[in-house]
């Protein structure tokens, strides 16, 4: 099977599974595990960012980023397709009591136009305008980057309207890969960002949370709030380290065979798929029938992927999948549309 499904299929690595067995470890709660420690140290300096704390999942270090920023009752800005709004069960207004608003974009990424008209100026009947949620890379969008320049500029306008940045870099370091810097640098406008330890970076579980120093304290208590306080989670800690030190570079890889399997698929009668869309890890196709039986069939033909749409299907690489070639995938993909 080529399970093309998620970057959040990949397995530990042995060199994590290893680390893990012998991670030290101590009750987290109490501050006392020292490769927790370890960890949330190096991600804060990996993002660029005072502090960071290390939180099971990206939805719950996105969550607690946005409590963390704001009081109830408080506007937060999204891009509409964004995965804080689509995909986290309405978290802004249930765990935030926060009033999340919608910016349509032609492509994931929001610019600092699209950001003026839709803030309100002060009024006694309208909301305090807080925060702005960022997502780079952008899911939806099928993992569209939005560039270095242009997040500086979006952030630096934000600000200049009083608003916090949060940067919900779930992939960030595949953003960060693409265009060739650190993931400190993509991150610089931020003032909160969140990356996955455990999509393409391998981990098992894990995600961290890194801003300011202050920031980070309330986060912590947010985290708990959430029931996120975990115990020995050095166990999980040692795998991230090995996604923070060792696993980025090769994402280049992924991006590679997700660019080679877009340019094979581009020449099958049926598919819609441009190469030029495809700037990291993730390939969305667009089919002329629903997607829905032709995933059903690439099952059959030993192909593993979701729909991201009615006739939409998303192919997602990443490092179980390193040793397949983009015609294997084509050849399914061939197979299951002329059934
Ligand atoms: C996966 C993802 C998350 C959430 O991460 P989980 O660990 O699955 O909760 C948040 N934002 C984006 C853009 C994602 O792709």
């Amino acid at each position: 099977m080529i399970d093309l499904r998620s970057d959040t299929v990949t397995k530990p690595t042995d060199e994590m599974r290893r680390a893990m067995a012998q991670a030290e470890v101590g009750d987290d709660v109490y501050g006392e595990d020292p490769t927790v420690n370890l960890l949330e140290e190096e991600a804060a300096v990996w993002l660029g960012k005072e502090a960071a704390l290390l939180v099971p999942t990206g939805t719950m270090g996105n969550q607690v980023a946005v409590m963390t920023h704001c009081l109830p009752g408080d506007e937060v800005f999204v891009e509409a397709e964004a995965h804080l709004y689509w995909y986290e069960n309405g978290g802004i207004a249930r765990l935030s009591l926060a009033q999340p608003r919608q910016i349509q974009t032609a492509d994931g990424r929001l610019t600092p136009e699209l950001l003026a008209a839709a803030l309100r100026p002060a009024n006694i009947h309208y909301t305090t305008a807080r925060l702005v949620c960022v997502e780079n890379t952008h899911n939806r969008a099928g993992g569209r980057v939005q560039r270095k320049a242009d997040f500086d500029a979006l952030a630096s306008f934000a600000h200049a309207q009083g608003l916090k940045v949060h940067l919900d870099g779930a992939r960030l370091a595949n953003a960060a890969v693409a265009q060739g810097l650190s993931l400190a640098q993509a991150a610089e406008g931020a003032d909160s960002v969140m990356c996955c330890l455990s999509k393409g970076l391998c981990a098992p579980v894990g995600s961290v949370l890194a801003g300011t120093r202050e920031y980070i304290d309330r986060a912590r208590k947010g985290r708990k709030l959430l029931g996120g306080g975990m115990r020995q989670a050095g166990v999980l800690a040692a795998a991230g380290l090995i996604s923070i030190r060792s696993l980025v570079p090769r994402l280049a890889e992924d991006h590679r065979l997700a660019k080679a399997i877009a340019e094979e698929l581009a020449q099958l009668p049926g598919v819609v798929c441009d190469p030029a869309n495809v700037e990291t890890n993730m390939v969305m196709v667009d089919l002329d029938r629903p997607a829905d039986p032709v995933v059903r069939t690439l099952a059959h033909e030993g192909l593993l992927c979701g729909t991201a749409g009615p006739r939409r299907i998303r192919l997602v690489t990443h490092r179980d999948v390193a040793g397949v070639h983009a015609g294997e995938v084509a050849k399914a993909f061939a197979a299951a549309l002329s059934q």
